[in-house]
């Protein structure tokens, strides 16, 4: 047997079982061997529910008094609630989701019943949530052991994963199938057992084991943990390295241009915005090409930092490209860019799918003669016909929404030409090293001054129709107002209110409004028509899903109504809001709740009533809602985690980060032999990309 024996072929799995795993994403032995227990129950450490306290993660076994299903409001969801008992009192198990389906059906009152799980105090009571529950087995052995639980996969119960994990493992050890993926002195220098040692204690924990496996504090949970930051960490490491080992021409200006743009300005630049592009200006000066990401609410003046930057690179006879993920945006770059730079005598063009085939020859003869310096566009740009005479600065709009592959096509336009990428996701500190690992980062965190800050409302669903009211008012004033909705279709289970339904219910309601629908479902152009009359005010409320673009600028609208706004993470719902708040006028986000929405939900939503600093808003969100809402966009390219905790694993982060990248400085291509591994496991990690930076 080996690690790539694919897991039907174990004994006593077969190809049903099989497939139940295979669905799971285990499909090999190996992957069997990365199901990692949950917890770690210990059978000598019996307890009692009187003496259970907050924090305690315990093994014990109690009878089942009650199984109840709490409906949740009016959607289809329900909270399972399990009370058991000893003689010493009674607890309550908590269940936000269904295991499986019937996994409750199996528990009937006065059976004996096995729990592991950690206590919480919930409003003042005790409790479990999302416990490992279930019925005491009398075959059991090692009634004195440590006994690994593992997460159950559909019907597949935690004993009987067990015993094929343990099964295969003692296997694929006796035929010294494990190999180590660390040569000897990194595993020394980074104090780590080795990947076999550490599979063995998970899954053959020993006896005095449970306290520090439960609290993940053990050698081996170190080991894996460390492992899965440094692939990650590895792969960021490479990048960057990548991306640095061309030669650039340096863009030696005297900030002549950009002097002159920030003289014709009526305001002056904020401290945030000086240092930023003093940032990017010492980078122009490297013979490396410059990776900056500059970070910053939307409103906080990215585009003028950039615009700064183009300047840099025009003065010294080169061209600069700016490319944004949608037409819309294009567009309003380029009515800035023609604001203020044209006066200043750059020759600014825009290149888009919608440009006319004649006129786009044109772009592209005068491009190639370098009779065109700031070229602004879409995806068009990347197109192979698309040639610079000397493109020395890219700025890429919006990171999330660019590969490295389309990153290495840009960059084919130019010798090796200079990155600049801004983003308005404002993204916790303590993520940005994982996220954006492989980018220098500048960081906007101030506001221009003189902007009334959007106020923000939550409300019930009941005063619905006041928020409505005050929305007209602002409407006659001449005003505009985005209504936003979390999903396009009605879906049977859940009800709620439905951009297209409530499209159709408002404009029956105030026939003098005029009303225009957005949603993902419509093509491109259609999108961009609805948007174009709404910018030019004909269409008075936008009635609209999550779609509406990052950056869109429309100064009229003040007024943003997000409905279910409960369902919206915090960090979604900042970027939405920061649609409105753009104008002279004071603006206004109203954020309607669901009448039935839990406390925490409530809570959390009013969190947006205190503040709009995107920072503080992604730092609460990722307290609440883990690392994902972050990490979980397709292209961040980030592998997911099995054990590993962007959180509260910090330490191990940094010290995996740190083995990662003076690995990439001693041994850059990874060409010794005993890196082999490393080579190999980056390919895989890196996809087609990887043969972009590896090749
Ligand atoms: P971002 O791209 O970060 O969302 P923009 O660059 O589009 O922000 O700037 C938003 C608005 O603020 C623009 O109208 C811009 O002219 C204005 N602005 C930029 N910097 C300043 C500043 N320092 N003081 C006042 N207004 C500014
Ligand atoms: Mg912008």
């Amino acid at each position: 047997m080996e690690l790539s024996t694919p897991v039907q072929f174990l004994k006593g799995v077969g190809p049903q079982l099989g497939s139940v795993l295979n669905k799971r994403g285990i499909t090999t032995v190996g992957d069997l061997m990365h199901h990692y227990p949950r917890a770690f129950e210990d059978r000598r450490a019996a307890r009692s529910i009187d003496s259970l306290q907050d924090g305690d993660l315990v093994s014990m076994t109690a009878k089942i008094r009650f199984v109840k299903a709490i409906p949740m409001g009016r959607s289809s969801r329900k909270i399972y609630d399990v009370g058991i008992t000893d003689p010493t009192g009674i607890i309550h198990c908590k269940f936000f989701r269904v295991p499986y389906r019937g996994y409750f059906d199996r528990f009937q009152p006065d059976q004996e019943v096995r729990v592991v799980g950690k206590v919480i105090n919930y409003r003042g009571r005790l409790e479990f949530h999302h416990p490992d529950l279930r019925a005491v087995d009398d075959s059991e052995d090692n009634k004195d052991a440590v006994i690994p639980i593992y997460p159950e996969i559909e019907t597949i119960t935690t004993t009987r994963l067990g015993k094929l994990i343990q099964g295969a493992f003692k296997e694929l050890a006796k035929e010294k199938a494990f190999q180590e993926p660390f040569p000897k002195p990194m595993l020394r220098e980074n104090n780590l057992i080795t990947q076999e040692e550490a599979l063995r204690l998970l899954h053959f924990p020993p006896a005095d084991s449970a306290r520090d496996f439960n609290q993940r504090k053990s050698a081996a949970h170190h080991r894996v943990i460390f492992e899965e930051f440094f692939w990650l960490e590895l792969s960021l490491a490479f990048k960057r390295a990548g991306f640095k080992k061309d030669k650039a021409i340096p863009i030696h200006s005297k900030g002549v241009l950009a002097q002159k743009l920030e003289a014709a300005l009526p305001f002056s630049l904020t401290g945030a915005q000086k240092r930023a592009y003093d940032e990017i200006l010492a980078d122009l000066f490297k013979h490396e090409p410059m990776s900056r990401l500059v970070q910053g609410d939307v409103g906080s003046g990215k585009t003028l930092v950039a615009f700064m930057a183009a300047c840099a690179a025009i003065e010294s006879n080169q061209q600069v490209c700016l490319m944004a993920p949608t037409e819309i945006l294009s567009e309003q770059h380029l009515r800035n860019a023609r604001k203020v730079l044209e006066p200043l005598g750059v020759r600014i063009e825009i290149l888009t799918g919608k440009t006319k085939a004649a006129e786009r020859a044109d772009i592209l003869e005068r491009l190639i003669k370098g009779e065109i310096d700031f070229l602004i566009g879409t995806h068009a740009l990347l197109e192979d016909p698309v040639q610079f005479l000397n493109l020395n600065l890219v700025i890429i709009d919006e990171q999330h929404r660019f590969g490295v592959e389309q990153r290495a096509k840009l960059k084919r336009k130019g010798v090796s030409p200079h990155f600049l990428i801004m983003t308005a996701t404002p993204i916790p500190r303590t993520l940005a090293m994982t996220v954006y690992g492989d980018l220098d980062c500048s960081v906007i965190d101030e506001m221009p001054p003189g902007r009334s800050p959007i106020q923000t409302r939550v409300i019930f669903d009941s005063k619905r129709v006041q928020a409505l009211d005050f929305m007209l008012q602002h409407l006659e004033r001449g005003r505009q107002a985005y209504i936003v909705y979390p999903l396009v279709e009605e879906s049977e289970k859940i009800d709620l209110k439905n951009a297209h339904d409530e499209f159709a219910k408002l404009k029956a309601t105030f026939p003098k409004v005029s009303f225009g629908l957005l949603h993902g479902k419509m093509k491109s152009d259609e999108k961009d028509a609805v948007m174009n009359s709404f910018r030019k005010g004909e269409i008075q409320v936008l009635v609209s899903t999550t779609v509406i673009e990052v950056g869109v600028d429309v100064p009229n609208a003040n007024m943003m109504i997000i409905e279910h706004a409960e369902r919206f993470g915090l960090s979604q719902l900042h970027q939405l809001r920061g649609r409105v708040g753009r104008g002279e006028h004071k603006s206004f986000c109203i954020l309607i709740m669901g009448n039935a929405v839990s406390e925490e939900a409530r809570e959390r939503t009013r969190f947006m009533e205190t503040t709009t600093d995107g920072f503080k808003i992604s730092e609460f969100d990722l307290e609440l809602r883990g690392p994902g809402e972050f990490i979980g966009r397709k292209q961040s390219g980030l592998p997911g985690f099995r054990m590993a905790n962007l959180v509260t694993d910090q330490e191990i982060l940094k010290s995996a980060r740190n083995a990662a990248f003076a690995l990439m400085e001693s041994d850059p291509k990874l060409t010794r032999p005993e890196h082999r591994f490393f080579r190999g496991e980056l390919q895989k990690i890196l996809g087609p990309e990887g043969t972009l930076l590896i090749g």
